[in-house]
């Protein structure tokens, strides 16, 4: 995607031509030399040929341009914005105004076809200056809120009274609600302007996928998730291979999962999995909602197409539901909604189907003899589904009032540790955290262990200890990713009407686990 350019006219931009990610070059973390970033860019380019290189968390960004120039002489498929922020206005750069427009300026000469000048810099430079900056370069006129997101067709209105090629307005999220506003403002005004906008921070994640849709010409993405130039920055590889950010467009769906916190769901990574494998138009994003309230309001004004309901929210959506299945009612814990046409909202629990899935491949479960450790949501779609199709059910939890209340309803038994012996058990499933994380605990010993199939809900790690004593014991295990795999593959079911793709779902959560068991091992630096 060469852009030609001379260094005394500059090319106008048609926004269309340019990729939806640029990468963004700089960080505290990746070095403070012009050798550092071009490290990078010359590994990271073939697959990201537009760049920003944030000049302002250089030394000596005057003297790194030559450089620069001979990496865009060689890489001239490479379209690159030069960028140095000046530290009053939340970058990096110490020296004048000046200065700052000398160092853009050269960086045009240099190769940059792509110049970013923050707004308050501009409305202290001369017009002319502006002007002549821009007869040379491609201009893109910034503002970041670095606290709010507020006034943003204000913002813009001042913006336009300086003529550039595009007007970035970068907000800071501080609710889901936030990004509302900011597709709202790209909606209303991407068809008049060329416009970049997203918002930074932990909560703003979505808008850097959505913006895209909503308008932006572009997105930024980080090098990797720990090099980032911005908070809530997603690795340029993450938007495109797990958002497929290129493809995004105003007919893309919309889903997501929400909870808090949200930021090591593999929900994203499994759902996104099955999305492009299916071929349907549409992305799957995290949620993180601090409140139920700022979830509700989200969910009313971005047109979201259904959602996966995680902790702490699973109860608390219920009175917010127009209606639920009969599994949901009974479970009393929803984690899955659907939005219907006229917006009215829908419930289902598809954790019944996560655990009744896996046991059906291995097991006839009428009549069979089931022990349900745990008194808890996960238990509660166990017993509820393992009762409907004819098994036997004991349950053992720590509180045991809460287990003689659920075996109630679900008509089912309770039983005393002590007892655990005296029957001998089909299945035997976990339903409580014991043995999550990097611990050694089981919930159970090792001669209480007596069953045809162990199952334990818990999948990180995806190998648990009771796992591993009871397949040293020759018994049948189902690890919890495939309880996590099932009850996604039935959303997926819900929302598209399409068989999910569960081998590939499987196999893509796997990899997740082990990247992130691998990561847990690595030294620290
Ligand atoms: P929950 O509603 O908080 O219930 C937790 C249950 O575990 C309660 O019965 C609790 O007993 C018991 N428990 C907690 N800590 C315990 C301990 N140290 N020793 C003994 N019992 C303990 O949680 P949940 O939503 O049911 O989830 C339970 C587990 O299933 C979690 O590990 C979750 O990750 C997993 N899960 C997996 C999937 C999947 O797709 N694989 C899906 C859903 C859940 P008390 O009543 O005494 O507090």
């Amino acid at each position: 995607m060469a852009l030609a350019f001379s260094s005394t006219s500059a090319p106008r931009f048609l926004p269309m031509r340019l990729p939806k990610v640029c990468l963004a070059l700089g960080g505290d973390t990746i070095g403070d030399t012009i050798e550092d970033m071009l490290a990078i860019a010359e590994s990271m380019a073939r697959d990201n040929p537009f760049i920003e290189f944030r000049l302002d968390y250089l030394k000596q960004p005057l003297a790194a341009l030559s450089k620069i120039h001979r990496f865009l002489e060689t890489h001239q498929y490479v379209t690159a914005i030069a960028t140095c922020r000046r530290s009053d206005n939340g970058g990096k750069f110490k020296g004048s105004l000046a200065s700052q427009l000398e160092v853009l300026t050269k960086a045009r000469a240099s190769g940059c076809q792509l110049v970013d000048l923050e707004l308050q810099s501009a409305l202290k430079s001369k017009p002319e200056a502006i002007a002549r900056l821009r007869g040379r370069a491609g201009l893109i006129l910034s503002f970041h809120d670095f606290r709010a997101t507020h006034n943003l067709d204000q913002t813009l209105e001042k913006m336009l009274k300086i003529p550039a090629d595009f007007y970035k307005v970068v907000s800071t999220a501080t609710t889901l609600s936030d990004n509302v506003a900011m597709m709202k403002f790209l909606q209303a005004q991407s068809g008049k302007h060329a416009l970049i906008g997203l918002c930074m921070g932990e909560q703003g994640i979505i808008s850097r996928v959505l913006s895209v849709r909503a308008g932006s010409v572009f997105t930024f993405g980080a090098v990797s998730a720990d090099l980032k130039t911005a908070p809530g920055q997603i690795s340029a590889r993450d938007l495109r291979s797990i958002y497929r950010i290129e493809q995004v467009d105003a007919a893309t769906r919309i889903y997501g999962v929400a909870g808090d916190p949200i930021e090591r769901s593999l929900s994203p990574v499994i759902m996104n999995t099955a999305l492009r494998r299916e071929n349907v138009n549409a992305v799957y994003l995290p949620l993180h909602a601090k409140s139920l309230k700022d979830l509700i309001h989200c969910v009313r004004e971005i047109p979201l197409h259904g959602l996966s309901i995680t902790m702490p929210y699973k109860q608390a959506i219920l009175p917010h539901l127009d209606n639920t299945d009969a599994h949901t009612a009974k479970i009393g814990a929803c984690n899955t909604v659907v939005r219907g046409q006229e917006g009215k909202l829908y419930g289902f629990n598809t954790d019944i189907a996560g655990v009744i899935r896996p046991l059906e491949q291995r097991l006839t479960i009428e009549n069979a003899k089931v022990l349900v450790l745990g008194a808890g949501g996960a238990a509660r779609a166990a017993v509820f589904g393992l009762k409907e199709r004819g098994a036997e059910v004991w349950i053992l939890n720590r509180t045991s009032v809460k287990a003689q209340k659920l075996a109630r309803q679900a008509k089912a038994r309770t039983i005393k540790r002590a007892d655990l012996r005296k029957i001998a058990f089909d299945v035997i499933i976990n339903a409580t955290p014991v043995g999550m994380g990097n611990t050694r605990d089981c919930p159970l010993k090792d001669p209480e262990i007596q069953a045809r199939v162990v199952f334990d809900m818990v999948y990180d790690p995806v190998e648990t200890h009771l796992l591993q004593v009871a397949r040293a014991k020759g018994i049948a295990v189902i690890p919890g990713v495939e309880m996590f795999v099932q009850q996604a593959a039935r959303q997926f079911e819900i929302w598209t009407g399409k068989p999910a793709p569960a081998n590939d779902m499987l196999r893509a959560v796997t990899i997740a686990l082990q990247e992130r068991a691998a990561a847990l091992k690595q030294p620290k630096a």
